[in-house]
């Protein structure tokens, strides 16, 4: 049992010393990344649930490492937020996808709002609503063609400031929405004041809704709450046919997922748009 013990810890430190390894590289590696134009965005449809027609684009970042090949953010957002490099990658996927947008117009392609996700430390960040309104002028988009996704948690975290910074972004006709809704704690007070027009469904109730009669309590009373508050819903992961018929039913207007379509490469987006046009 001792020596058992002893392969368990042994096994344990190797396995924690290669993670440790492995964070550590790719955070060395994480600093030139933007300089060497490693970094790409996929965009994702937002359809409506009745025409399935693309509403919104949802930006999704990727980093094509060299030997890795391409790296989700889920690997290494958290490593870019705790070293701040969150902030200049950020303001790089707000203006690529503004310049991406410009683009997609000159080519004479239909308009559609592009969502960019917001970290919690890129929205506390002093400079944002500067550099958001510069990255706005330089390439001249409408704002309107322009919205940000917080998580709950991220906009709970931070009362005033983050009441403040919201409020601006509004005024400058940016539209919010809340990720990852129903995964965080949210005050009904603070929703009610905040200036946000969409709630985000975590896939979390959406991946079992068709056998879970809970999950369709949670999708229900999500409903419910967005419908008071006056805010359109956008389920997420939708995955398939059944899902999508009960979120339907439960009256949510908007739904995202691989039933749908997967994050697409730009050059992929004109023909889908040009294709629910019937062109
Ligand atoms: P999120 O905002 O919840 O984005 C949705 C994630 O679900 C995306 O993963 C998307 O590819 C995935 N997804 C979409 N449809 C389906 C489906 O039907 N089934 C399943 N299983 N998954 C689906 P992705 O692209 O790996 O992004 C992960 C998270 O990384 C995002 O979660 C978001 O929080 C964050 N993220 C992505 N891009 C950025 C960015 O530019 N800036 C910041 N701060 N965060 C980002
Ligand atoms: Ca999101
Ligand atoms: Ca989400
Ligand atoms: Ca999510």
């Amino acid at each position: 049992a001792k020596a058992a013990g002893r392969n368990n810890y042994q096994f344990y430190a190797e396995r924690m010393s290669a993670a440790a390894a492995r964070h550590f590289e790719l955070e060395t590696q994480l600093h030139g990344a933007l300089a060497r134009r490693e970094f790409t965005l996929l965009f994702q449809p937002i359809v409506t649930t009745r025409e399935r027609r693309t509403a919104c684009l949802e930006v999704l970042l990727r980093w094509r490492h060299p030997q890795r090949g391409l790296v989700g953010p889920d690997e290494f957002i958290p490593i870019i937020e705790e070293n701040g490099l969150i902030v200049p990658i950020g303001e790089w996927v707000i203006r690529h996808a503004c310049e991406q947008a410009v683009a997609w117009r000159r080519a004479g392609v239909r308009a559609v709002p592009l969502a960019v996700n917001l970290s919690a430390r890129q929205f506390m960040q002093r400079g944002l609503v500067e550099s958001v309104r510069r990255i706005l002028d330089d390439t001249g988009i409408d704002p309107a063609q322009l919205e940000f996704e917080i998580t709950e948690t991220a906009l709970m975290q931070h009362g005033g400031a983050t009441l403040e910074t919201l409020a601006q972004l509004d005024c400058m006709g940016i539209r919010l929405s809340i990720d990852d809704f129903g995964t965080g704690y949210s005050s009904l007070a603070y929703l009610k004041r905040f200036p946000v027009h969409k709630m985000k469904i975590d896939r979390a109730f959406v991946r079992d809704l068709e056998t879970s009669g809970e999950d369709q309590a949670i999708v229900a009373a999500i409903m419910a709450l967005a419908g008071s508050l006056q805010l359109a819903a956008v389920a997420e992961g939708v995955e398939n046919a059944a899902q999508l018929e009960l979120l339907r039913r439960h009256g949510c207007d908007y739904a995202q997922g691989y039933l749908f379509a997967r994050p697409l490469a730009a050059d992929q987006v004109p023909l889908l748009l040009a294709r629910e046009d019937g062109a």
